[in-house]
């Protein structure tokens, strides 16, 4: 069974196509840059990679192009050979602790929600509906980035504020990248040796967005993005936690709107606001390995609120049996997980520096004495995508 796992953001469109159940990628790329003159259609199959640069004005036109190319470069022999689509979402509210076929009413349930997420939602929404017009008979499953974090508790959820605000407004923790988090604890389950149900793990999903998730028995008990995926740790251009009364001091000081301060929490903190260099790990540890004081302060920073983090999660889970890195820099940049790591060993953990320099595969980087087992898992959002297509449309 073919399955396409889709991907798609305001100007760009990411796609898998999947031999299921095998799990066996049969192409993937990327259109970017969709709306211009010069978007980029990027697309890798077998050992071979095409690139285009063309006008592509439209979702729905990158989506007639990627389908078109998948038959005129022999991937598939007819479009009749894709049997699902698994669509990513990035937010369900309340509504979603499950991912679903694709129905009228769940794609007005991901409108209604799109005032949570008025960035993302409307964007997948776009690639839901090239894709419904493209193959009209295909069925589609929305995977949602928040579902798995549903079964926190109110006590992990709710915010010490007003309560009307949850009642009236829904305001309360979501979480973000669930379908990392679910695909990097079930890995980590299969590792261990044990089933999902009986281990208790952290995993910290450190890309340029990054969160990370306490998981009691399979089951999301905490993460640290929170109403917007604004919260938690500090990120490649996020803020992470403040004190929000920042935000309102800013706004007076700068003569700025709110949503001004808050588009500078979005886009122009974390590792580019503190280095004032970039938002991208690589940069800054080139610049932190030659004496960048500021480049030093921002990947320590970040590591201090990782280490932080998964010293609250450790007692929220009352010990655990593994810690996960994941995403762009949790999978590649050693010295990340180095300065997390070491900031660690009050709860017994130590790192097996010759193993932790290596990057990529899956694999255990903890020292055999340490009491919690280190894991390095490369995340896969698009096989979990595919996988519940597959379960939901079967
Ligand atoms: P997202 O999906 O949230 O956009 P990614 O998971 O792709 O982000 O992670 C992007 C981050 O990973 C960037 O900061 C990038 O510098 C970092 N990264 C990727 N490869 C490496 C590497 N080899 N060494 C250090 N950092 C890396």
């Amino acid at each position: 069974m073919k399955v396409m796992a889709i991907n798609a953001g305001s100007s760009s469109l990411k796609f898998q196509l999947l031999e299921m159940p095998s799990e066996i990628v049969l192409a993937s790329g990327v259109v970017e840059r969709i709306g211009l003159d010069d978007a980029v259609f990027n697309i890798k199959y077998s050992d071979k990679k095409v690139k285009e640069v063309c006008e592509i004005k439209t979702h729905k036109v990158a989506v007639d192009m990627l389908l078109s190319k998948l038959v005129d470069l022999n991937i598939l022999g007819s479009l009749d050979e894709i049997e699902a689509i698994g669509h990513r979402v990035v937010h369900g509210g309340e509504k979603f602790s499950d991912s679903v076929i694709i129905t009228d009413e769940v794609l007005k349930a991901i409108d209604e929600v799109s005032e949570l997420a008025p960035l993302h939602n409307p964007a997948n929404l776009t690639g839901i509906e090239a894709f419904k017009t493209a193959l009209p008979n295909v069925e589609a499953v929305a995977v949602f980035d928040t579902a798995f974090h549903q079964t926190m508790e109110p006590l992990s959820y709710m915010y010490s504020v007003p309560y009307d605000w949850y009642t009236k407004y829904g305001v309360r923790k979501y979480g973000f990248h669930g379908t990392s988090h679910k695909y990097v604890s079930l890995r980590a389950a299969h590792m261990l040796g044990k089933k999902p149900e009986e281990v208790k793990i952290i995993v910290a999903h450190i890309g340029n967005g990054a969160s990370l998730c306490a998981i009691d028995k399979g089951k999301s008990i905490d993460t640290s993005m929170g109403f917007t995926p604004l919260a938690g740790i500090a990120m490649g251009t996020r803020s992470g936690d403040i004190d929000p009364a920042i935000v309102q001091f800013i706004s007076q000081k700068e003569n700025k709107s709110l949503d001004e301060v808050i588009d500078e929490l979005n886009k122009k903190s974390g590792y580019l606001g503190l280095s004032e260099l970039s938002s991208d790990s690589r940069d800054l540890w080139t610049a932190a390995n030659k004496g960048d004081e500021k480049s030093i302060l921002a990947v320590e920073k970040q590591a201090k609120m990782i280490a932080d983090y998964i010293g609250a999660y450790f007692l929220a889970l009352n010990g655990c049996d593994a810690i996960c890195f994941t995403a762009g820099i949790g999978e590649n940049a050693w010295e990340t997980r180095k300065l997390v790591i070491d900031r660690l060993g009050a709860i017994g953990v130590v790192l097996d520096y010759e193993e932790n320099l290596k990057r990529g595969d899956e694999r255990v980087i903890s020292a055999k004495e340490s009491k919690i087992k280190l894991l390095l898992i490369p995340t896969n959002e698009e096989v979990m995508i595919a996988r519940d297509a597959v379960r939901l449309i079967k």
